[in-house]
């Protein structure tokens, strides 16, 4: 029998190292990707959704150019499993797949125990979230559209780390520029546990100063720690609190519940530590979990370009170990996060990673990456041929 790798997830991480994994083994290796979902829907670009400059369907890839083309075995259940120690995965309809090596990348869980009534809010559809992309993307549009002139959208920042750094900002200068369109007298409150704004912030708040001046307003140190019955009041540890029409609670993250049910959220119980040469789980080694479920090394963001760069230095690495061969002693990773301002302009911040083996991390290279002198709609097309590359990078 052919080596099998069992892949647990088709998201940026997942999905680009079941194809890697078929292109650094000569395509001798059986790789058998586990996913949920038919289409793969992208997070970046969907704040656009929200304030009505994209649509979903723009944002949406089916999963089979990775069969037809590439010759993964793509099956669509929920991993329910892992048994490490019988290296296995059970399925939820009940079937079992053995492996040698297991790549794990199920993205993010929300912690909605940690804000009181949210769990029952976000059940009823009251207070959304929209921080993975789909159907909640939409209905959150839908409750800003109905939103009447006049009213408050809340966006409440969780402490970092979380899911993409500058996406909170991101999404709420697109939404202001939806406001200051279609319904002017209208207002966006960024509720942020965070000190300041956590990524990008000297370039995001000069421009809110000029752009969305009397729509955007920026409040730091706002924790959220309850939400009412009907989802229209937010309250805050210290803080007083906050009426909305439109409430979007973003609660703590931590890694996806398939790593934390099978003991691999060794970091504060939230996130999985790795091996960052090969990402190997520091539990079991024979599992190597990527994207944003990790224990991120300093500086590194829990972002779609990481987790796509997260894939290719694992999927190297288990083809190396499968063939006797050492590992790339010295990986590369590279990030750049663009995000959008309004319809068209776009900023961004880009960094290179090595791995140090002294210290058995990643550090960022000295004198790399670079950040922008301002938003521009050249970058806004970059950003657009971005997003369409590693989507292809991944899934065609
Ligand atoms: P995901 O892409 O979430 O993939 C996880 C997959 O695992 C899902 O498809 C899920 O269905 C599947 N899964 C989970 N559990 C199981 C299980 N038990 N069995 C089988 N399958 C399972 N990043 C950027 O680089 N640039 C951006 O501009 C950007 N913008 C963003 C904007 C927003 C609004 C948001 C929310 C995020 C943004 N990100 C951006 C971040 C990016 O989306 C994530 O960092 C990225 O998706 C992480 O990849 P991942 O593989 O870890 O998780």
């Amino acid at each position: 029998a052919r080596t099998r790798v069992v892949v647990v997830g088709g998201g940026f991480g997942g999905a680009t190292a079941a194809k890697y994994l078929r292109l650094f083994s000569d395509h001798t290796l059986d790789v058998v990707l586990v996913e949920p979902n038919t289409h793969f829907v992208s997070c970046p670009l969907s704040n656009l959704v929200l304030s009505g400059h994209r649509t979903l369907a723009e944002l949406t890839v089916p999963y089979t150019a990775l069969a037809r083309s590439h010759g993964v075995t793509v099956v669509r259940d929920t991993v329910a499993r892992i048994d490490p120690q019988a290296r296995k995965v059970v399925l939820a309809s009940g079937p079992e797949i053995g492996y040698e090596k297991l790549v794990l990348s199920p993205g993010i869980d929300l912690m909605f125990d940690a804000v009181e009534g949210l769990r029952e809010a976000q059940a009823a559809g009251r207070v959304l979230q929209a921080w993975k992309a789909g159907p909640e993307t939409a209905a959150l549009r839908r409750q800003l559209e109905a939103m009447p002139d006049g009213g408050v959208y809340a966006l409440t920042v969780p402490e970092a780390p979380y899911r993409c750094p500058p996406g909170p900002y991101e999404r709420a200068s697109v939404i202001a520029a939806y406001f200051k369109a279609a319904k002017p007298r209208s207002k966006v409150l960024v509720l942020d546990a965070n000190p300041d704004v956590t990524s990008k912030g000297a370039l995001f708040k000069k421009l809110w100063a000029e752009q969305y001046a009397g729509i955007l307003e920026y409040r730091p140190q706002h924790k959220a720690s309850g939400v009412s019955a009907d989802g229209r009041s937010i309250r805050f540890e210290v803080q007083d609190d906050v009426r909305a029409d439109v409430a979007n609670v973003l609660p703590p993250m931590r890694a996806g519940r398939i790593a934390v049910d099978t003991g691999l959220a060794n970091v504060n119980g939230r996130w999985a530590g790795v091996n960052y040469q090969s990402f190997a789980s520091t539990v079991h080694p024979d599992i190597h979990v990527i994207g944003d479920a990790i224990q991120v090394a300093p500086l590194m963001p829990k972002s779609g370009h990481m987790a796509n760069s997260h894939a290719k230095v694992a999927a190297a690495a288990i083809v190396a170990q499968l063939g006797g061969q050492p590992v790339n002693p010295a990986p590369m990773l590279t990030n750049t996060c663009y995000s959008y301002v309004d319809g068209q302009r776009v900023i961004h911040v880009a960094s290179v990673h090595e791995y140090v083996a002294a210290e058995k991390t990643f550090k960022t290279v000295a004198g790399s990456g670079g950040l922008s002198a301002g938003p521009t709609e050249q970058e806004g097309r970059y950003a657009w041929n971005w997003a369409r590359t590693i989507w292809a990078d991944a899934l065609a």
